[in-house]
């Protein structure tokens, strides 16, 4: 992160140092969460258009543009219109991985039903590794995790060893998600340099997000990704940021105002969320 060096009034030092003892932080936490509050812009926020549920129950329908999503966020995951691929949002660009293992940047009036973005700035950076599976990599997660309660985002660069992902293909109008995921493709790659984009999300989320780890993958070479199923590497450059603000966007299209989200059951995300 770039340091800032200001000068500033001594009544305005006293007040900052008064206001830094009463939150128990550090100054260049205070001092960040009054810019970004003066400036309208954001920080450790994540922003979620549609709920989980509602893909469950197969409302697959555009409820924002590209555009809208990179207005909110530089670093994230979600899917695009017509369930058609794996939405992968890295350094301020979106990457579409269909369900044919095809990569492309999608343009700025692309369609999304379901998206969860952050402006990613990372308070942790380091070595990690080795991961003999995706367990493993999740478990060196949790042991930089200081809470269960509040949302984290995760990146992890460097060369991989191994990964699994996937891509879903549109279904049919109307088919609910655990079906739809039946017939998506699977991709294995050994020795490829990419990067991981993950969130985490606590327990008491699954109500209209993802609990626990979402991985998304994207080759270096922006030729190959998907949802990550599994992976292994020697040593990843990790990065971590904590998320204590959270923004539920619900679309106001016609398939997710009228679409019965009363009868999800949590069996039926897990299903097609995980490998099987
Ligand atoms: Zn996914």
């Amino acid at each position: 992160m770039p340091t800032v060096t200001v000068e500033i009034p001594t009544s305005l030092k006293i007040a900052l140092d008064g206001e830094t003892a009463r939150v128990g932080g550090d100054e260049s936490t205070v001092i960040t969460a009054a810019l970004a509050e003066h400036l309208g812009t954001p920080v450790h926020t994540l922003f979620q258009i549609s709920t989980s549920g509602a893909l469950v129950a197969g409302v697959y329908s555009r409820a924002v543009s590209v555009k809208t999503i990179l207005d909110h966020g530089d670093f994230g995951l979600g899917t695009f219109a017509d369930l058609d691929g794996e939405m992968v949002v890295l350094d301020g660009r979106v990457y579409q991985v269909q369900g044919s293992g095809r990569v492309s940047e999608a343009p700025s009036d692309a369609g999304a039903p379901f998206a969860v973005v952050t402006r990613f700035a990372p308070q942790i950076d380091l070595e990690a590794g080795p991961f003999a599976d995706l367990a493993a990599l999740q478990a060196q997660c949790d042991s930089l995790r200081t809470s269960g309660n509040i949302f984290y985002a995760f990146r992890l660069e460097g060369r991989f060893s191994s990964t699994r992902t996937r891509a879903v293909a549109p279904p049919e109008k109307g088919v609910r998600l655990a079906e739809a995921a039946k017939s998506q493709s699977e991709f294995h790659f050994n020795n490829i340099d990419g990067t991981l984009v993950g969130l985490w999300s606590p327990g008491f989320s699954s109500a209209f997000s993802i609990p626990g780890y979402h991985f998304h993958f994207i080759s270096k070479d922006r030729q190959h990704g998907g949802h990550l199923l599994d992976c292994a590497a020697a040593k990843l450059q990790l990065s971590m940021e904590a998320l204590a603000d959270f923004h539920l966007a619900l679309p106001e299209t016609e398939s997710f105002l009228k679409a019965d989200l009363s009868k999800n059951k949590p069996e039926e995300l897990a299903y097609a969320e995980h490998a099987h």
